[in-house]
């Protein structure tokens, strides 16, 4: 088939990065428009922002345009925009029509939008075929990148033993703050907890993730979830130590054996083969040695023990900017082809 051609909205920041190095080669989608703010429109790619990832930036001399339906006209777009741009600008892309693959928060708890991960909850994209049927265009999102280490572990969790109870505290890299981030007062030789509305999106949207299917509405997992986050001095990969009550009272090996064993229901490229990978090591997973695992798409769950106080306990690691952003966008708009919804 031809490739599909897709845009990036906020192609400069470190998700929009990640996306223009992810999307080289796709052997779907061909990248042909990169969007940012009226400070970069206008600009050579390369001199809108520097490039802050391994290797040569493949767009260099590329234009950016303004992240308008106007001026961007592919049919799919990735939004790497912030919260408060994104709630304007998306909306403005569905109206004219189009798909809307999103990395922003403004509409994740959105009852309508679709909050997806591919291994887990595929079939809440069904929310919006009815809309695409009369030609609409509709916003579909992924998760928070705190949120995808513990949902991937949880799902098949909840689906053996039955989730009660959840708290989660996370160890979380600086690019998950974007360019610039953090001050360097604020992070260098520190650890920082979340100023922001983070322990909410951790507390919120596995249950989405996790809940029940309605017909064209979200109906939220009856668990509750206790969250802490925390920023360190780490580049790249988040990790969180979940402890979690489950109803039945399996032991370590059966919760191992369940989390080994556990696979999504459809492939897809972006898709690594095994979504959770389990390390027997003491002292890992770790940001530096397990972050890159299957490609950055890959969450590896470690330490798992009896809970003195709820019944399992674990450490589990993704990475934040590959599986937890535009691995996790690019992923689901594969998604989208896969289902027949881009048509
Ligand atoms: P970032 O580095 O701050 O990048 C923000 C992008 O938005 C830049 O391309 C910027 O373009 C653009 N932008 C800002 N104002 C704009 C406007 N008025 N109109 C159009 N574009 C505008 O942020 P990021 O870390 O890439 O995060 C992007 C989104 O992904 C956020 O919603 C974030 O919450 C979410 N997210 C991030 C991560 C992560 O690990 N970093 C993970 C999951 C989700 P200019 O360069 O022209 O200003």
């Amino acid at each position: 088939m031809s490739r599909i051609p897709v845009a990036i909205l906020g192609a400069t920041g470190m998700v929009g990065q990640r996306f223009v190095q992810l999307l080289q080669d796709h052997p779907w989608f061909e990248l042909v428009e990169l969007a940012a703010s009226d400070r970069s429109a206008g600009k050579r790619y390369e001199n809108a922002a520097p490039w802050r990832l391994a290797g040569a930036n493949p767009l260099a001399g590329s234009r950016v345009v303004a992240a308008t339906p106007e001026a961007v006209r592919a049919p799919l777009v990735f939004s790497a925009l912030d919260k408060a741009v994104a709630a304007e600008v998306e909306p403005a892309f569905v109206r004219a029509g189009r798909i809307v693959v999103s990395n922003a928060s403004a509409f994740r708890m959105d009852e309508a939008v679709p909050l997806i991960i591919p291994e887990i909850n595929p079939h809440h994209i069904e929310w919006v075929r009815d809309a695409r049927r009369q030609g609409a265009g509709f916003i579909l999102t992924n998760p928070n990148c705190t949120c995808i280490p513990m949902t991937m572990a949880l799902a098949p969790l909840n689906r053996h033993f039955g989730v009660e109870a959840v708290t989660v505290a996370s160890y979380q890299a600086i690019s998950g703050a974007g360019y610039p981030g953090e001050s360097a007062w604020d992070i260098l030789g520190n650890v920082h907890p979340h100023p922001g509305d983070e322990e909410q999106k951790v507390a919120e949207e596995p249950r989405k993730i996790l809940g029940a299917a309605m017909p064209g509405a979200a109906q939220l997992a009856a668990f509750p979830i206790s969250a802490r986050c925390v920023r360190v001095p780490v580049v790249d990969g988040h990790l969180v130590a979940v402890s979690v009550r489950l109803r039945e009272n399996p032991t370590v090996d059966q919760v191992k054996e369940v989390l080994s064993s556990f696979r999504g229901p459809i492939t897809l490229p972006s898709l690594p083969e095994r979504p959770i990978v389990l390390t027997a090591a003491r002292d890992r997973p770790t940001p530096r040695t397990d972050a890159d695992t299957g490609a950055g798409m890959t969450v590896t769950v470690g330490r798992i023990e009896a809970c003195e106080v709820l019944t399992i306990k674990f450490f589990a690691l993704a990475h934040n900017v590959i599986r937890g952003a535009a691995g996790a966008a690019i992923a689901n708009a594969e998604l989208i082809v896969e289902r027949g919804l881009l048509g």
